[in-house]
């Protein structure tokens, strides 16, 4: 296991051999992964590394939907089958529910979008709006991510904000702008994928800064460790965006292993790993915060809609051990 863990980290500066063991016991929540793209061995790998919580932003499918009625089974299943599929691993699974800014562009289809919204975001399992913002800055993507700042608002909940990958800095800055234009508590607001270059900003206006440990490009785990070195661990959160891309399920408990690695006091770790993100949900009415203590203990003969993830009578291998942590 350790050689993939090294092979994971090799890109991204000098490796140095990644010591699951000091995890061992910690739990983790992922706040933005998208587990409708992953396995039932990405749900069973988590569990082992004590992700025991995660939250999925709504987000786009890798090509445009053509209607509604996409977005409707899409919602639905956040809230219906991949919280159950979730749950028979012993993981608690929330989403946030919103039009993607890649789709706001299509602004026929996020008319009829953003008059389905309000059905789906006070469900039970949904904990805020998201993920919404800029991809490519148009004014078509500033009019439904401004729409939906006044969704949350209304709702009182909180919203989690995609920064587009070109031309970051400007965009990350003019999503704050509006979300403090419509009178959002900086509190309520995670501006999520930040860099070096955004952190700073992020954190002085008191917003929530999320970054996403992208495996061999971008924001990797070392570089994480340095932030949080250089700019404490308040109102930081880590997270994977694991998605149908190349992606690392794994990278919230990996980057808790090499930050304490690094002298990264654990609380600090903690804080960037799971309570920070708590945190930032907890005034969403779904968040049950006395039951987090509580191991969620998956009943393999459940069934959602009459369906089971067994197949020919196979039983969920739960509390069995750890296949990553031994
Ligand atoms: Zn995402």
């Amino acid at each position: 296991m350790c050689t993939e863990m090294n092979r994971d980290l090799s890109s991204m500066g000098k490796p140095i051999p990644l010591e699951l063991d000091v995890i061992k016991g910690m739990k983790f929540v992922d706040p933005h992964i998208h587990m409708v793209s992953r396995t039932t061995d990405d749900y069973q790998a988590l569990f082992d590394a004590g992700v025991l919580l995660v939250i999925e932003p709504a987000f786009w499918v890798g090509q445009p939907r053509t209607g509604l009625d996409t977005f409707k089974d899409y919602y639905s299943s956040l809230i219906g089958w991949e919280r159950f599929r979730a749950s028979q691993f012993g993981i608690r699974h929330f989403c946030t529910i919103g039009l993607n800014s890649r789709e706001a562009n299509n602004e026929p289809l996020a008319e009829q979008v953003m008059e389905l919204l309000p059905h789906f975001i006070y469900k039970e399992g949904v904990l805020g709006i998201g993920e919404i913002g800029f991809d490519d800055q148009t004014p078509a993507e500033e009019k439904y991510y401004r729409a939906q700042l006044e969704l949350a608002k209304e709702a009182n909940v909180p919203v989690q904000v995609h920064t587009p990958h070109r031309d970051k800095t400007r965009g990350t800055l003019r999503s704050m702008e509006i979300a403090l234009e419509h009178g959002l508590d900086p509190q309520m607001v995670i501006i999520d994928h930040n860099s070096e270059e955004t952190v700073k900003d992020v954190l002085d206006r008191g917003f929530w800064a999320g970054f996403t440990i992208y495996p061999f490009t971008k924001m990797g785990n070392e570089r994480m460790v340095d932030i949080v070195k250089t700019y404490g661990a308040e109102n930081i959160m880590v997270n994977s965006a694991a998605d149908w891309g190349i992606s690392d399920p794994l990278a919230v408990p990996k980057t808790a292993a090499l930050m304490l690695q690094k002298g990264v006091d654990r609380a600090s770790v903690e804080k960037v790993t799971y309570s920070n993100a708590i945190d930032a949900f907890k005034v969403a009415n779904h968040l049950d915060l006395e039951s987090l203590n509580e191991t969620l203990n998956a009943d393999p003969t459940a069934k959602f809609e009459g369906n089971t993830i067994l197949r020919g009578g196979q039983q969920p291998r739960l509390n069995k051990g750890s296949i990553i942590i031994s």
